[in-house]
């Protein structure tokens, strides 16, 4: 059970994106200008995400997201295990 006045949470916001939500969810992005502004922000990285997918060499493209989305570690030692 969903309730459209409650916002949508960051997994619904990414099947929005991706467009995988389904149609009582999406309502609530026509009430809400917080959650579309989140919503549109996902797309819009998604849709670059897509192009990169596009213009790059595979192996190569891994490495890329990889280094956008990697988060640095306070303690470093990423590569140490
Ligand atoms: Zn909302």
């Amino acid at each position: 059970m969903t309730d459209p006045l409650q916002h949508l949470t960051p997994d619904e916001v990414e099947q929005w994106a991706t467009g995988l939500l389904g149609a009582t969810r999406a309502i609530h992005l026509a009430q809400c200008a917080d959650c579309l502004a989140a919503a549109e922000r996902e797309r819009k990285f998604f849709r670059e995400l897509a192009q990169l997918a596009r213009l790059a060499p595979s192996a190569d493209f891994a490495d890329k997201v990889m280094a956008k989305v990697r988060i640095p570690t306070p303690s470093g030692g990423l590569e140490k295990r």
